[in-house]
């Protein structure tokens, strides 16, 4: 990786959007009014306009090892808070992807200093869901199972929070789970019971 090289792309960059449109800059600078906020890994290879086909503007994003939404990790929450309060988004993505280093190492007992709180809310997700996670006995389609299931307890953190209730309540704001596959280079949808979840969710964290 050559760093002046990306200062040579920028130009470039800059360039082809003033050819197309000499204002887009201009416009840029005067605000931002996306429509979904995308929570995803820090992976290098899950870049989120990119896979998503969105410009600078339309997204929200917040990217952490493993895309998680921990209950009381400020940033994840603040990203939220901003996001529906603020922002408004209509719609909230947790988007995993298959191959994910943090759900790897999650799943084997190396002591990793740091990364051992971090990676300790994955292995929650593991415990959560050990009886459907231990009866598969292939070890890819156990990992990749773990991702699935860690955005979808994740989208349930999302959910648990007070602002995306009320803005369910109020506009109708969605929670969508999705991964996405390295392998393929595809987009999918878990399709989430986002109103299954709610009314499940409500029982215990309901929030006025
Ligand atoms: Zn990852």
């Amino acid at each position: 990786m050559n760093i002046k090289q990306i200062f040579k792309n920028n130009q470039k960059w800059v360039q082809s959007k003033l050819n197309i449109d000499p204002n887009y800059f201009k416009n840029l600078s005067e605000g931002q009014n996306p429509d979904i906020l995308y929570i995803g890994c820090s992976d290098s290879r899950v870049t989120a306009e990119e896979i998503m086909g969105v410009s600078p503007g339309e997204a929200f994003v917040h990217r952490n090892i493993a895309n998680m939404v921990p209950n009381t990790d400020l940033s994840a929450m603040s990203v939220i808070d901003y996001a529906v309060l603020h922002l408004k988004v209509n719609h909230v993505v947790v988007c995993g992807h298959y191959y994910c280093g943090g759900i790897k190492a999650a799943m084997q007992s190396k002591d990793l200093g740091i990364l051992n709180p971090w990676l300790r809310n994955i292995r929650d997700v593991y415990r959560t869901h050990r009886v459907e996670l231990n009866s598969i006995n292939d070890e890819e389609l156990k990992y990749k199972r773990l991702v699935e299931l860690n955005v979808q307890e994740q989208c349930i953190n999302v959910i648990k929070t007070a602002e995306v209730q009320r803005a369910n309540r109020e506009r109708g704001i969605t929670v969508h789970g999705w991964v996405f596959d390295i392998h393929s280079g595809k987009l999918i949808d878990l399709k989430i019971d986002f109103d299954k979840i709610l009314k499940n969710v409500m029982e215990i964290y309901h929030l006025d």
